[in-house]
């Protein structure tokens, strides 16, 4: 499991130096993009969502110019799941990304953020009819077929209505990314994806279905891949599957790369786009295919953080730090065991001395964790603290679990920071609920 992160914990000197959006001021105390967290804190209170379109923005354009540069024009479709805030959706689509959606609600997200259908991509290993309907009424780009019995369900559906889709098979290559067990998808244990043996008579049988016009293969090996290897040995097997349909006279078009890029949480390099580029140009950039790319954390994981205050420090065999963020907030420390780094907005607890701290949150769980045996200085009540790139899979997650509303979230843009989520009113979490027999 070598893309497994096991270096030994970057100090927060090694954090910030890793992150050129994030800056310590001696008087301001730690900035994002150029505002101080402190007067987001003071403006807008904690826990608060915090995300950079500057972050957003270079990201999304490393990656392109990196495929620019390898002579490959790219598609970009954002994937959704990772940060679905409307805010985030249109910035990515004034850069020029489509969508990659995994169900109705997320497709309706993209087009109120403006996202044209025939720029939006339907994955995931379970679609309802009633969704490939409204999508399919809505002119969908491209539905990612995840087995037999779905491209079934889809043409019956597509036909019923007198409509095509557009459909590529979602292949399993059976590779090992390498990634954590929870978030790898390109096994042939796990419950994605068509066999790579079940692909060229599945192609054929759609290629003769009614309502079905056959595009491409798609594949998506897993999230939070650090080494383009494992995209190597997929592409490869992808690459030969084009070939083998276009042997047998079947038309591809289209090849979807999946997403998956992964990010530094510690000190560590992100994958770097430039050696992927050239991983997609050598296997499959002869291949005269419309390349598709579904990166979702890579575009905003790092571009985002949760800043929190410190409830008090607890004492008794261990150090805990409780924080007013949550497992409900951000859930990936708990889901995942995900490490993130945490850094003090005050410059000068920045040198204090460090010890061992596990940084909780309050909710009725023992997973509500956030690291553990962190080396932190101490935190007075009231103290800000920043969770690093927490852009990704981080708001989206949240639950309203022990009654908490959801927490704010802003958008720095040139500077400015923008309240694009206010906090929730405790009155909100009820509003929908009855109580039978009562008015009220
Ligand atoms: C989740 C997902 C993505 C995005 O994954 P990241 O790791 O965030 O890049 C892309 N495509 C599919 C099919 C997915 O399920």
């Amino acid at each position: 499991m070598a893309d497994i992160f096991t270096g030994p914990e970057p100090d927060l000197a090694g954090l910030l130096a890793a992150r050129p959006a994030l800056e310590m001021h001696a008087s301001a105390g730690l900035c994002f993009e150029g505002v101080p967290l402190n007067l987001i804190a003071e403006r807008f209170c904690t826990p608060t969502w915090v995300y950079g379109a500057a972050s957003i923005r270079a990201r999304y354009a490393t990656l392109t110019e990196a495929f620019a540069e390898a002579g490959l024009p790219l598609h970009i479709h954002y994937a959704v799941k990772a940060n679905d805030h409307l805010a985030i959706l249109s910035l990515l689509r004034h850069m020029g990304a489509g969508a990659d959606i995994v169900s109705q609600g997320e497709f309706l997200r993209a087009r109120r953020a403006g996202i044209a259908p025939a720029h939006i991509v339907f994955s995931g290993v379970g679609k309802s009819v009633p969704e490939l309907e409204a999508v399919l009424a809505q002119g969908i780009g491209q539905i990612n077929v995840e087995s037999a019995e779905e491209l079934d369900i889809l043409s019956a559906t597509a036909t019923r209505l007198g409509l095509t889709a557009r459909v590529v098979l979602r292949m399993n290559p059976d590779v090992d990314a390498g990634t954590h067990a929870k978030i790898t998808t390109g096994l042939a244990e796990n419950k994605f994806g068509i066999a790579r043996e079940d692909i060229p008579a599945l192609y054929a049988k759609g290629a003769g279905l009614p309502g079905i016009e056959m595009r491409g293969l798609a594949l998506h090996i897993g999230s939070q891949i650090l080494s383009p290897a494992p995209y190597e040995t997929a592409y490869t097997i992808a690459a030969e599957m084009v070939r083998g349909l276009r042997a047998q006279g079947q038309s591809v078009s289209v090849l979807d790369l999946g997403g998956g890029l992964g990010i530094g949480y510690h000190d560590e390099p992100g994958m770097n786009p430039a050696a992927f580029a050239a991983v997609v140009r050598k296997t499959v950039g002869d291949l005269g295919v419309r390349l598709v790319l579904e990166p979702g954390r890579y575009l905003v994981g790092p571009a985002g953080l949760l800043l929190a205050s410190v409830l008090l420090e607890k004492r008794t065999a261990k150090r805990f730090v409780v924080l007013d963020a949550a497992m409900n907030e951000l859930m990936r420390p708990a889901l995942y065991e995900a490490w993130h780094g945490i850094l003090p907005v005050d410059a000068a607890r920045f040198h204090h001395p460090q010890t061992p701290a596990d940084v909780v949150g309050p909710v009725c769980e023992s997973a509500d964790c956030f690291a553990y045996d962190r080396a932190l200085p101490d935190l007075p009540p009231s103290a800000l603290v920043a969770l690093l790139d927490a852009g990704a899979y981080g708001a989206v997650m949240s639950s309203p679990y022990n009654a908490r509303p959801r927490a704010a979230a802003v958008l720095i843009d040139a500077c400015t920071p923008h309240l694009i989520t206010p906090r929730q009113t405790h009155e909100a979490l009820w509003a929908d609920e009855h109580i039978p027999g009562s008015e009220l």
